[in-house]
């Protein structure tokens, strides 16, 4: 399969990136690792007819902490996110989902901004943003806005993206002392993307659940943020009977579709079994972050 025909644009700056998808609008497309777009242009699903390669974009690298949030730019690769010192102490969540992302070269090419702007209902990284309460830093010619993650996702790869803006970077909430965090999702093979994937932060004070964040992919068409099942399971022993009675409310708060080779019956099981392993992961966790 082979795309069709494209200008290619490899701009140095982001202000010359951003002038040219302002000035070609719906015909550009910016492409960062290429892992999403290249296989999209080969089977024609996407036809830019200007290509702006972020590649030689100065300032989209850097991960470091900003206003008591971890910033990382939007064309941090997911093997450098997986493997960042600052990501794991901050963010363990953040860094555990990138080290399940697809193989190995994948995420040496992948970046955290193109997994966002693609919006595959089953990816990790959208669902730890909207899970964690990330805030995504987008800017065009026009100017610059912060997009919380729970709006950012719109439907199945739709985002709030104008065809004229960009990520730039993404800020994540820290982790407290006491807070665990975990990711777990299930896939028939290694490297597939999830059936169902699970991610939680649980702050534990005396061994109560004094907080809880608890999200799920690939069930519906954006990642799931369980807020309303979170307030009403907190402030409860952090113990076997809580992880099972917050697993089967998870279970029941899904609404996957029947799909000819998925059943929805089949993602809500798994949803419980997975919701299990990530609290009771989390939880083991929050015990050793003092
Ligand atoms: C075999 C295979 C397995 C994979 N498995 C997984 C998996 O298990 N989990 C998973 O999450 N992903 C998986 N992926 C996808 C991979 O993670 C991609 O890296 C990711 O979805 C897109 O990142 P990218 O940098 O490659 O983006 P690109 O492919 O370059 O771009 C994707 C989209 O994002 C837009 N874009 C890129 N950067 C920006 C930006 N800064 N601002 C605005 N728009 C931007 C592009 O215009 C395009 O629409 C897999 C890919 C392959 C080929």
């Amino acid at each position: 399969m082979k795309p069709g025909a494209f200008r290619y644009h490899r701009p140095a700056t982001l202000d010359a990136a951003l002038g040219l998808l302002a000035e070609h609008g719906d015909a550009a497309k910016a492409i960062a690792g290429g892992q999403s777009l290249v296989p999209m242009m080969n089977l024609r699903l996407a036809q830019p007819a200007e290509l702006v390669d972020l590649g030689d974009v100065a300032g989209l690298e850097s991960i470091r902490m900003v206003d008591g949030m971890l910033e990382v730019g939007a064309r941090v690769r997911h093997q450098t996110v997986a493997d960042d010192e600052l990501v794991r102490r901050h963010c363990p969540l953040l860094g555990e989902a990138a080290s399940g992302i697809g193989h190995y070269a994948i995420r040496q090419r992948g970046t955290l901004g193109g997994s966002l702007a693609h919006a595959d209902p089953a990816a990790q990284l959208p669902l730890v943003a909207v899970t964690l309460g990330a805030e995504i830093e987008i800017a065009s010619a026009r100017g610059r806005r912060r997009v919380a993650a729970s709006d950012f996702f719109v439907s199945v790869m739709t985002t709030a993206l104008e065809p004229d803006e960009l990520i730039v970077a993404v800020r994540f909430p820290v982790a407290a002392a006491q807070e665990g965090q975990a990711y777990r999702h299930f896939n028939r093979r290694i490297g597939d993307y999830a059936i169902v994937s699970v991610a939680a932060s649980v702050r534990l004070r005396d061994g109560r659940v004094e907080h809880l964040r608890l999200g799920v992919g690939a069930v519906e068409p954006v990642p799931l943020l369980l807020g309303q099942l979170a307030a009403e399971k907190t402030g409860r022993s952090a113990d076997a009977a809580w992880i099972a009675d917050v697993a089967m409310a998870a279970r029941a708060a899904i609404q996957p579709d029947d799909d000819e080779r998925i059943p929805a019956l089949y993602r809500r099981e798994l949803t419980e079994t997975m919701v299990a392993r990530a609290l009771s992961a989390a939880i083991e966790r929050a015990g050793k972050r003092p």
